[in-house]
This record gives C-alpha cells, sequence and structure tokens, in this order.
C-alpha cells in the first residue's frame, strides 16, 4: 500500500539488545522520511526484528509472517524484512517458510537496513545482508563483518525521553552450550569508551537520566586502546558518571565468572551507579552447569554472592534459569531449589529448555526431560522465587525509597492521562514501586514511603505534599506496572 507519506511497522522480539536495535533502525528510517504506524497492514515497510534464543520466539515470527502472505500478494509494492537473530542464523529457512520476505538482514548488518529497502523498492528484487558464521573465515574477517549499529539517537524513539539503553560491547565469546548468541551476534567486541562517554552526554542534553548499559556479558567490557592503556567497565562507570545530568547506571547481563572486585568497588563508590546486579547462574547443580560449560560451580558462584553482598551492603541480585536442561535428574532440580531458597533473589527469570540446532548441546545431548516436567519444575522454581522476592518486599515496608517515575503502571494505563493516576518506578537497588501521582512527576526522582508489599511490586505514597490522603489504588493482580527493561 504506497500513500504519500512513507510508512514503517516494527515489530521486535527478544532481549534489550533488540529493543535498542529497533529504536536506531525506526531512527534511521525516520531520518529518510518514514512515519511510525501501529498496524502491519497501513505500512509500507513492515519489519520484524527476531530472537532465536527459544524455539516459541522463532515460531511467532514465523506464524505473523504467515499471517501477511495474502497481504503482501494483494500489495506486491511493500517490503517485508525480516531482522536480527533469526536473519542471521537461518537465513535459508526464512526463504523456504516464507518466500514473500524481501529482505533478510543479519544482526550485525543493520545499518544497511535504509538502503535495502530503498534497493527492494527501486528493483522488486530480495536483498540479504548478512555477516560470515563463526567457522566462515578467520577471526579478523569474522569479527569486522559484525558492525555495531550506532547511529545517532533519536529521542522520541524510546519509550521514554529519560531512559535509554547504551550498547556497549557486541556479540558474545563464552559459547554456553545450549546458546545461539555467539552464532547469531558474532564476537565479542566491547566500543571505544570515548565513543560512549559522547553518546551518554549526548543523551543526557536530551534530558535523559538513567542510562542501561547493555551487552551479553556486560562485566567482561574491556576496551585495549593500543597503548597499554585498557578501559574496563568499572573505568567506563566512573566516566559516564562525571557527566552532568545522568542521574543513574545501570548494567545488565553480567557474568558470574567476571564479576571483578574493581567493579564491585565502582558500584559501592559511585552514588549514581544501580546498587543492581543481574548475574545469572543457570543451575545449582555442577554437573549440569558442566554439560552448559558455563565455566563456574555452584560453590564459586556462592562465593561470589558473598563477596557482591560484602562489597556492596545492600545490592539486590537477580538470576536467570534453565530448568530441564537436557540429563537435569530431579536431584540436579532440587539443587537449584536449594540455590535459590538461600540465595535471596530479587527475582529470577526461568526458562524451559528449548534444543536449539546448531548448538553444542543439540549436538551432543538429548532433550530428555519431558515438557511435563519442564513445566512443574518451572512452576516449583517459581513459587520458591516468588515467596523469597515477597519477604524482600515485606522487609522493605516502612521504608522510604528514592524512585524515579517511569511512567503510568498497568492500571494506570487504563485510567485517564494528564491527571492523577497509578505511577510506577524503580528504586536504586530496582525494586519496583506503584503509587499514585500526577502524569507531572513522570521522568522525577522523588521519595516514596513503602506502605505494602506484593511479590512482585511494592505499593507506596509519594512524598510531594500533592497526594491528598496518601490512599493507595486498591492492590490487583493487574497493579503490576510497565515493564520498561524487556526481559530476555
Ligand atoms: N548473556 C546472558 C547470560 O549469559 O546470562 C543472557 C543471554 S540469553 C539471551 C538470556 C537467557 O536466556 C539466558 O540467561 C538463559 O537463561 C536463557 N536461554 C538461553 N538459551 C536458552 C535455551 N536454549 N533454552 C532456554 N533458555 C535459554
Ligand atoms: Fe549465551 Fe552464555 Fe553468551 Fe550468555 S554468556 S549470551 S548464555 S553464550
Amino acid at each position: 500500500m504506497q500513500t504519500d507519506t512513507k510508512t514503517l511497522f516494527i515489530e521486535t522480539v527478544g532481549c534489550q539488545m533488540n529493543v535498542l536495535d529497533s529504536e536506531l533502525v525506526v531512527g534511521s528510517l525516520r531520518r529518510q522520511g518514514y512515519e511510525l504506524v501501529h498496524e502491519p497492514t497501513a505500512a509500507d515497510v513492515i519489519l520484524f526484528n527476531t530472537c532465536s534464543v527459544r524455539q516459541h520466539a522463532e515460531e511467532k515470527i514465523y506464524s505473523a509472517l504467515g499471517r501477511l502472505r495474502q497481504h503482501k500478494r494483494n500489495n506486491p509494492d511493500i517490503v517485508v524484512g525480516v531482522l536480527g537473530c533469526m536473519a542471521q542464523k537461518d537465513q535459508g529457512e526464512v526463504r523456504r517458510r516464507a518466500p514473500h520476505v524481501d529482505m533478510v538482514v543479519g544482526t550485525g548488518q543493520l545499518a544497511r537496513v535504509p538502503e535495502l529497502v530503498a534497493e527492494v523498492q527501486k528493483t522488486r528484487i530480495p536483498q540479504y545482508a548478512l555477516s560470515l558464521g563463526r567457522a566462515d573465515g578467520g577471526k579478523h574477517a569474522v569479527t569486522a563483518s559484525f558492525e555495531s549499529f550506532d547511529p545517532p539517537r533519536d529521542a522520541s524513539m524510546r519509550p521514554t525521553p529519560f531512559q535509554a539503553y547504551v550498547r556497549i560491547q557486541i556479540g558474545c565469546d563464552k559459547f554456553c552450550t545450549y546458546c545461539v548468541v555467539p552464532t547469531t551476534r558474532g564476537p565479542e567486541q566491547s566500543r571505544h569508551p570515548d565513543h560512549l562517554v559522547a553518546e551518554c552526554r549526548q543523551l543526557a542534553n536530551e534530558g535523559c537520566k538513567e542510562v542501561v548499559l547493555i551487552g551479553q556479558t556486560v562485566n567482561s567490557y574491556r576496551f585495549d586502546h593500543g597503548d597499554g592503556r585498557t578501559t574496563r567497565l568499572s573505568d567506563l562507570i566512573a566516566r559516564i558518571h562525571d557527566v552532568g545530568g545522568i542521574e543513574r547506571i545501570k548494567f545488565v547481563t553480567n557474568f558470574p565468572k567476571d564479576m571483578t572486585d574493581d567493579l564491585l568497588d565502582a558500584v559501592r563508590e559511585l552514588p549514581k551507579a544501580v546498587k543492581y546486579l543481574h548475574v545469572p547462574v543457570q543451575s545449582g547443580c555442577d554437573e549440569v552447569l558442566r554439560r552448559m560449560k558455563r565455566l563456574y560451580t555452584v560453590g564459586s558462584y556462592r562465593e561470589m554472592l558473598h563477596r557482591c553482598r560484602e562489597k556492596v551492603p545492600g545490592v539486590a541480585i537477580s538470576s536467570d534459569f534453565i530448568v530441564g536442561f537436557c540429563g537435569e535428574t530431579e536431584s540436579s532440580f532440587q539443587m537449584t531449589m536449594d540455590l535459590v531458597r538461600e540465595a535471596r533473589f530479587k527475582n529470577s527469570f526461568i526458562f524451559k529448555y528449548s534444543p536449539r540446532p546448531g548448538t553444542k548441546a543439540d549436538d551432543l545431548y538429548p532433550d530428555d526431560v519431558p515438557e511435563d516436567v519442564k513445566k512443574r519444575r518451572n512452576n516449583d522454581l517459581l513459587a520458591v522465587q516468588n515467596a523469597n522476592s515477597l519477604d524482600d518486599h515485606k522487609a522493605r515496608v516502612g521504608e522510604t525509597a528514592t524512585v524515579l517515575v517511569e511512567g503510568p503502571s498497568r492500571v494506570g494505563e487504563r485510567q485517564p492521562a494528564g491527571g492523577m493516576r497509578q505511577l510506577s518506578g524503580r528504586t536504586m537497588t530496582d525494586h519496583i514501586v506503584v503509587f499514585d501521582g500526577h502524569d507531572r512527576l513522570i521522568g522525577q526522582t522523588l521519595k516514596i514511603h513503602v506502605r505494602e508489599a506484593s511479590p512482585f511490586t511494592l505499593y507506596g505514597v509519594a512524598d510531594t505534599g500533592e497526594v491528598a490522603g496518601g490512599e493507595l489504588t486498591p492492590r490487583a493482580e493487574s497493579a503490576s506496572p510497565r515493564r520498561t527493561l524487556p526481559l530476555v
């Protein structure tokens, strides 16, 4: 469908990295005159930014592509593109299952999207832009084929102007046996600290208060200047700390083995560093960790947790788990349950193992835990985690928290905008707090008195003098807030 204004629709699946990639792709097409629309059938260009970490994320995209087949037949001039991880990993499969796709662009080639869209429109010839596979060339050539995509930022493209993701690292070299990321995102590369500081300065000039530094193993960030100097994550945070206007610096996701003392010292010493660490352990059983090739033991992970809490008093820690990994017995699962009982994670993201073709685990080990057992283990682990989260939250009732107000909560989204409604924000330990307040408080940092707790949310009253009566909006399941950090 061609109209006078060029229109663009994008659907994004997956992690923070994909959310940022989509923000930047949309920004680069807007500079070519595109306007974002919210219905695929209203768009001249329809893009899917994809994820391959679990099978169901891929199936979701194939279903969406299937639904578009007839629309594309009726409107042959539109452009349908598949971007990101599925594009890099499975271009042949995408072409086979969705032959109406005009453009397949891998994670390391996103800078080319505007040029490729124009080429399809001009020639109607499908366009493919992919980086080399990890075994398709020498280290230098493969690395060079994955380019970090860092065009100018566009504040209007972010969910809120006062929060932004900043990519400090691309790729991953850890090769956990279950994981596609080293294939889909290529070799680990750290961006130049000067560029990152400049980007944070620009974001601050646009009103950004919180930057979230992202990388697959963000704490292994290391930039070698080539003259004997290196910049570590702790050094980078210290430099960003000096950027006026930035109030909070967060970083995700950490690899347990790379949690160095200099980083923990920086988190403790630098007031703008958020006192929150996401450090996935994946399993509480050494034998499972060995098959996952996670490069640490449960004992060394426990030691790291202890060190984090000793060095950064009050720090909140969260984790990821995979349940039902190949060969996970009932007793290995119980070790994971024991770890969650004892570790006092703020929250945990729990996933059922999804075998991924091309990974070591898929080649070496049978997917031998039945689906109903994976489901039960997922529920059991979640129940233990939720009980812990409730205890953690209850202990915070009575505290006064410093909260950056992110926007309306889910309840607030259904209330009229522009006046009083339920708002949501986060504390310096990344705890979610909801409270009643005026929309003008969005983007401000406030003191909130915490009055009630559920496993997922703290309920409070703003210390602004504006909120009459201090009545809390009634609690409901749906009171959980909007997520601004999408989950992996
Ligand atoms: N780089 C991060 C790390 O090392 O923790 C996480 C990246 S991964 C995209 C996010 C989470 O997805 C992982 O921590 C893991 O729990 C989960 N995950 C990865 N591969 C998976 C698979 N094949 N099946 C189920 N969950 C998986
Ligand atoms: Fe995947 Fe492991 Fe790399 Fe995380 S560290 S992205 S789980 S390979």
